[in-house]
C-alpha cells in the first residue's frame, strides 16, 4: 500500500510510521529484537535518563534513488558514533552489528514511508538510548533500551537552495570546554535550547557558537558543524566540543576528490572577514549556505554571499553528496547502503 502523502510538503516532524524496533540490555546482555507498533514506552519513574540525562541518539537518512533502490548514507560510521557516545555517558554500547540490523529492519518494515525519488523528500532514521534502571543516587544503569524509529522527512530547501542568516554571541555556550560536546546527547540539546531559542526570536537560523574556554575561535553552528571556503580551501573548526558531523568528513573527502584543500583548525572570528563561502553542515541539509553573520557582541556583520547566493563550492558539495545519496552519481567510496542487497556485517 503507498501511502498518500504529499512528500515534498512534510516538514522535519514526526510523522507516524507503523513500526519501530526495540532491544533491551538487562542481565549483562542485549536480548531479542522486538517489532511494536506501539509509539510509547513504559518506564520505571526512577530511570536514569529522566533524571540524569542517560540519553543519547543518532539521526541518518535512508533515500529511494532514481533507479527506485533504497540508499542508507554512512550507516557503519552513525553506528560507530552511538559506541562513543555510550562510551561518553557511562552508557551500555550498541554492538555495531545490532545497530545496523535494526536500522535496516525499521526501513524494511516501514517501506511504504519512503519518499518518491521525485519528491526530495527521504526517510529519516532516528536511533536513540535510554538508561532504564532506577537511581536516585548519581551511579550508570545497568538496564538500557535501544530503540530506532523512522519518519519520513520532505527536502530541507522547500524553496529551493538559499541562504540563512545566522548570529555569535558571546552570552551563552552549547557545551562546556570539555564537556559532552563530542558526544551526541540529549542533554546538549536542552542546554543550547534557550540560546537557539533567541536566535530565532531575532530572526537567525542559529548561533554559530564560539568556543567556550576562550571566544576566540569559532565551534559548533547551532546543531551543526560549520565550514567555510577561504583562498579557495575548505576550513572548518578542529575543536573538543564540536560533535563530529560525519556529513562535515564526507565533505571533506568530496573536497580531497575535487582538489580542493582542506584545513580543519582553529579559526578565529575575524577571520570570517576573509572567507567567501560559508555553511552550516548535518544530515538534515547536507550544507544550509549561510547568508550574513552578525556578531552581536562587536556590532560587526561578516558578508558571506556577497551576491545572496549560495557559493560555488557549497553548491557542488551540495549537489554532489546528493548526487551520491540519491544513487545519481558512482559510490566510490562505498557509503551507501543498500537495502535488499547489501549485508550486515556481522
Ligand atoms: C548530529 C549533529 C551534527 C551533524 O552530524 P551529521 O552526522 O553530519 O548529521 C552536528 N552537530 C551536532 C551538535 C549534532 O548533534
Amino acid at each position: 500500500m503507498k501511502e498518500d502523502i504529499n512528500w515534498a510538503a512534510l516538514p522535519f516532524g514526526y510523522y507516524p510510521t507503523d513500526y519501530n524496533v526495540r532491544c533491551t540490555f538487562r542481565d549483562g546482555k542485549w536480548g531479542e529484537i522486538e517489532v511494536t507498533q506501539s509509539e510509547t514506552l513504559s518506564l520505571h519513574i526512577g530511570a536514569t535518563c529522566l533524571h540524569y540525562g542517560q540519553e543519547i541518539f543518532e539521526g541518518l537518512k535512508a533515500f529511494r534513488g532514481k533507479d527506485g533502490k533504497v540508499r542508507i548514507f554512512r550507516m557503519d560510521e552513525n553506528a560507530k558514533r552511538m559506541r562513543r557516545s555510550a562510551e561518553g555517558l557511562m552508557m551500555e554500547p550498541v554492538p555495531e552489528e545490532i545497530f545496523n540490523k535494526m536500522c535496516v529492519m525499521a526501513v524494511e518494515l516501514n517501506e511504504r514511508f519512503i519518499p518518491p525519488y521525485e519528491s526530495g523528500a527521504s526517510l529519516y532514521i532516528r536511533p536513540l538510548e535510554i538508561g532504564l534502571s532506577p537511581r536516585i543516587g548519581v551511579k550508570p544503569a545497568t538496564e538500557y533500551m535501544f530503540i530506532v524509529m523512522v519518519t519520513p522527512v520532505g527536502p530541507y530547501f522547500k524553496q529551493g537552495f538559499g541562504v540563512s542568516n545566522y548570529c555569535i554571541t558571546r552570552a551563552h555556550d552549547r557545551v562546556a570546554p570539555k564537556g559532552t560536546g563530542q558526544f551526541k546527547c540529549g542533554g546538549n540539546y536542552a542546554a543550547a535550547m534557550r540560546a537557539g531559542e533567541e536566535a530565532h526570536d531575532k530572526g537567525y537560523s542559529a548561533i554559530l557558537f564560539l568556543d567556550p574556554l576562550e571566544k576566540k575561535y569559532l565551534d559548533e553552528c547551532g546543531p551543526a558543524n560549520f565550514f567555510a571556503v577561504k583562498d579557495g580551501k575548505y576550513i572548518t573548526p578542529a575543536s573538543e566540543s564540536i560533535l563530529p558531523s560525519i556529513t562535515n568528513m564526507s565533505l571533506m573527502t568530496l573536497c580531497e576528490d575535487m582538489g580542493i584543500p582542506v584545513e580543519r583548525r582553529h579559526i578565529l572570528v575575524e577571520e570570517l572577514a576573509d572567507c567567501s563561502e560559508a555553511a552550516a553542515i548535518g544530515t538534515a541539509a547536507v550544507a544550509s549556505p549561510i547568508g550574513n553573520i552578525d556578531d552581536l557582541d562587536t556590532g560587526k556583520t561578516y558578508v558571506m554571499a556577497r551576491d545572496g547566493k549560495p557559493g560555488p563550492v557549497t553548491t557542488a558539495l551540495y549537489e554532489k553528496l546528493n548526487a551520491i545519496r540519491y544513487g545519481l552519481e558512482d559510490d566510490i567510496h562505498g557509503w551507501n547502503f543498500i537495502v535488499g542487497e547489501d549485508r550486515v556485517n556481522a
